[in-house]
């Protein structure tokens, strides 16, 4: 990264030479399970990570993983402008226990116009404090997954997703009653309240449903609707 303009950090990566697209790219500080898996996911998908960590192992442990690692203090305003952070448009703050240094971290993202700044919160006092300082997307990853886990064990769903707003999409086995005629008749929607928007046959893969889909026994189907009514209906027998 040409940019640098000091050592006050160390810098690992498969390309220090290259500059990261700063526009495409995420910076993520905090390595942690829940900071490195993301970095990790983020990689695996094909967008170029910046990983800050204060833990020279974790650092370490990473490099050769994430585009580039550094081993730095995101609280230390100096730092972050030495890093280039304020040319991403999209920050990740994972860190998690040290309270203050997640707060630092955020503020100083927003006193330096990240746009789209992301951080995690261990409680619900904590996402108050960053939601008060600006965070738009706060993250609760032991709260949302025990949610998620939540709705698995309760019902016979294969997965769950809360899209907000008291609104869900869920994948499931199909209910007796809508199998072996096309989804227009089964009236679904107006006796159910939801939608079926695709559908899992084997050896087929998944498909989008139509009015005119016929669903099999066997098959796997993936509903939207209000919370309520995708768990009651995949309740059905
Ligand atoms: P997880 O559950 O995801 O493992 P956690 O909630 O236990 O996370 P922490 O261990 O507190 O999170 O923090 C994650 C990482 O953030 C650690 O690897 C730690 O070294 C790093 N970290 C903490 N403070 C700073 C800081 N000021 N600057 C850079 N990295 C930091």
């Amino acid at each position: 990264m040409a940019k640098f303009r000091s050592s006050s950090f160390s810098l690992f990566g498969q390309r220090q030479t290259a500059r990261l697209n700063e526009e495409s790219s995420v910076v993520v500080i905090g390595l942690g399970r829940f900071g490195s898996a993301l970095a990790l996911e983020l990689m695996a998908s094909g967008t170029e990570v910046l990983g800050i960590d204060g833990d020279e192992e974790i650092v370490q442990a990473h490099n050769r993983l994430l585009t580039h690692v550094v081993r730095a203090d995101s609280t230390k305003e100096e730092t972050l402008r030495q890093l280039s952070v304020p040319e991403f448009s999209s920050v990740v703050v994972a860190i998690g226990s040290d309270i203050q240094a997640n707060i630092l971290t955020a503020s100083l993202l927003i006193k330096l116009g990240i746009p789209n700044i992301w951080a995690k919160a261990v409680s619900e006092p904590h996402g108050e404090i960053l939601r008060q300082l600006g965070v738009k997307h706060v993250i609760s990853p032991e709260k949302d997954m025990g949610k998620r886990v939540a709705h698995l064990v309760r019902g016979v769903m294969q997965d769950y997703i809360d899209i907000g707003e008291d609104f869900a999409l869920v994948k499931t086995a199909p209910p007796q009653e809508i199998l072996g005629k096309p989804l227009s008749e089964t009236k679904v929607r107006t006796v159910h309240g939801v939608t079926v928007t695709a559908f899992y046959r084997a050896g087929q893969g998944w498909s989008y449903a139509t009015m005119e889909t016929v669903v099999l026994d066997g098959d796997i189907i993936l509903v939207a609707g209000q919370t309520e009514r995708v768990e009651s209906f995949s309740r059905l027998p």
